[in-house]
This record gives C-alpha cells, structure tokens and sequence, in this order.
C-alpha cells in the first residue's frame, strides 16, 4: 500500500502558522481577526460546513460572525448585509455559504464580497490574480489540494497531472496551480474522450468531479499520486449514510500516495480558509497603516463595485 496521506495532520500544522499569525494581529492591539460566514437557507450539508467553520475559528482565536438567513431572503437583503460586512472593520473575511437558494442570483453575491474580505478566493479579481500569477487570495480547496501535494512531492515541477472536473471552485483553480508549479496539466470532464486512458499517462490525479469511486484501480500507473477532492454522501442498505470519494480508495494500494475520504482534502479546506482569513486581516493592517486605504483596508482600486 502506497502512502496515505493524512489531511487531517497537515491541516494541524497549517492551522499552528494560522494561530501563529492571529496572536501576531491580536497582540499588535489590533483585535482578533473577524470571518463573517452567511448562511441561507437549511441545506443540511451547508449547515454542517458552516459549523465546522465556526468551530474552527473559536480553536484559532478567530471572531466569527454568522448571519443565518431564511432561505426566502430577498436577494437584496443578502446584497445589503455583505455590503454592511465590507464595510465593517471587526471583519476581515466574508463567506458566503454555497449553494445558495435558486432565487438568489450566486454570482452577485459572490462578486459583491470585496475582493480583499473573499477568503474564499472566489471573487473574479482573486481567480484573475491567480490565473496571471500576481497574488490575491487563493481559492482554499485547490490551495488544500496543493500542500497535500507538496507533503509527498515537494516539487512537481515536470510531472504529468491530471485534473478531472473544471469548475470555477475546484477544477479551474487547482490546475492553474499545478501550472504554476511547473507541471504539465491536462483538465479532463464530462466530454473527456478515453478518460481511462488519459489518467494513466498522469503523474498526479486530483478527482474533483462528484462521482462516487468515479476513478478505478485500473486508471491509476503505479507511483501516481492521487488527490481526491469528491465529497460524496452515500446510503448502505442499513440507511447509515457514510462518505466516499471521486476514487475507489481500495483499488489504488499501488499509487506512490492517495488521500482518503474523509480525512484528507476536507479538514485542508477548513484550515485554508482560516489562513486565508489571517492573512486577510494581516494585509487589510498593513494597508490601513500605510495610509493608502480608504475601505476598511483596501484600496480603492481593489473595489468590486
Ligand atoms: P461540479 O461543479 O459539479 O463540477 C464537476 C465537474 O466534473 C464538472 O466540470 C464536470 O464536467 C466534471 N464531470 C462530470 N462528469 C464527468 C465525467 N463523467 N468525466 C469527467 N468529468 C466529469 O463540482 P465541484 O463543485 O467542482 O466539486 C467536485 C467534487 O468535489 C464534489 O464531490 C464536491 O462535493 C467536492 N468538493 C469537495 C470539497 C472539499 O472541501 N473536500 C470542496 C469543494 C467540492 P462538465 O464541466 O463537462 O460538466
């Protein structure tokens, strides 16, 4: 069996340089660093996330405030608190759960978030940054998938990846990052032709496409390293709902190095947003302190509206 690697341990050494950086912010007679995290609607699984986030902000010594919204709210209402929320100091990140209702137009919102309060890395100006290389905030799943990366492969420079789904949150993002740490990148999806043969050409897989055990033992060369990104709830025939990812785990013993589900590109998730968060509050100082920042740390350059 080729390596295991435990999210659930890295994301504890992430969230040690995140602790580390919000004792920096609070002993500067600055406050905690501040997360604002919306909820709309009682979509269980968005209830779930949304708890672990709060849960992890009280560990980091990161202010939570959480806004839950009934899921008949307007979309203007929504639209005027993450206007409130980007003007208030005390907040330094704002997450707007997702999914939202139907009625509420998701890309408003997220693109009402200032792009310097988007911890999530969502924003068009922070996908931008990434896509040309000049910083911003990265989006924190793909960030998750890369230092698990990094943990068996600290250079993938050269390596042949793969990456199977393209959406905004996941695909897209984590494939510019491969990129940019000099791998050759193929993004694969649902019009892939031969997908079987295509992965097994790949040094790294990361599986983002939502389907249970989607990649087989078979797709998979020896040595590979695969990243399973797949959240996928399943019902055995007890009704005992249990987790399982976008690969099937017991068929990849001979991979260099496989993530598990759960306890591996979750808990990085969780530990990315709260570093993201940190670090947001870091710049937004340094930004009022340098004098340039009329907006609770940005420039007004950086608006998104
Ligand atoms: P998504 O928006 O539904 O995108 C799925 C992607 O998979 C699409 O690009 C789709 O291709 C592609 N796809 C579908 N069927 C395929 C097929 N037969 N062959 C190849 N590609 C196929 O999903 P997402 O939001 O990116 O999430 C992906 C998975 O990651 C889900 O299981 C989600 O729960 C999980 N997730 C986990 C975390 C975490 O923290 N661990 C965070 C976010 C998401 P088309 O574009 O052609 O339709």
């Amino acid at each position: 069996m080729g390596e295991i690697i435990d999210g659930r341990a890295i994301a504890r050494q992430l969230d040690e340089e995140t602790a580390a950086l919000v004792a920096g912010h609070t002993a500067a007679g600055r406050g905690p660093p501040g997360l604002a995290v919306i909820l709309v609607g009682d979509d269980p699984a968005s209830e779930v996330y949304v708890s672990h986030k709060v849960k992890a902000c009280a560990r980091l010594g990161v202010r939570s405030f959480e806004h839950r919204l009934p899921a008949a709210t307007a979309q203007a209402e929504l639209l005027a608190l993450i206007d409130r929320l980007n003007h208030d100091p005390a907040v330094h990140g704002i997450l707007c759960q997702v999914p939202l209702p139907q009625h509420v137009d998701a890309r408003a919102a997220l693109e009402a978030i200032r792009p310097e309060k988007d911890v999530d890395g969502f924003h068009p100006v922070n996908a931008g940054r990434l896509m040309t290389g000049t910083g911003g905030i990265p989006a924190c799943t793909p960030l998750g998938v890369m230092k698990l990366l990094a943990s068996v492969v600290p250079d993938p420079a050269g390596l042949d990846a793969l990456v199977i789904g393209r959406s905004n949150i996941v695909g897209k993002p984590v494939a510019i990052m491969l990129l940019a740490a000099g791998c050759t990148v193929t993004i694969a999806h649902s019009r892939t032709r031969d997908l079987p043969a295509v992965a097994r050409r790949a040094d790294v897989i990361v599986a983002a496409c939502g389907i249970p055990r989607f990649v087989r033992g078979d797709w998979v060369k020896p040595g590979a390293v695969v990243i399973d990104v797949g959240i996928n709830r399943l019902t055995d025939d007890n009704g005992k709902e249990r987790l399982v990812g976008d690969v099937a785990f017991d068929e990849v013993a001979h991979a260099k190095a496989v993530t598990p589900v759960p306890g591996g590109v979750g808990p990085m998730t969780i530990a990315c947003l709260l570093h993201n968060t940190a670090q947001a509050a870091r710049a937004q100082a340094e930004a009022r302190s340098l004098g340039g920042a009329p907006i609770d740390g940005a420039g007004e350059g950086a608006r998104a509206d």
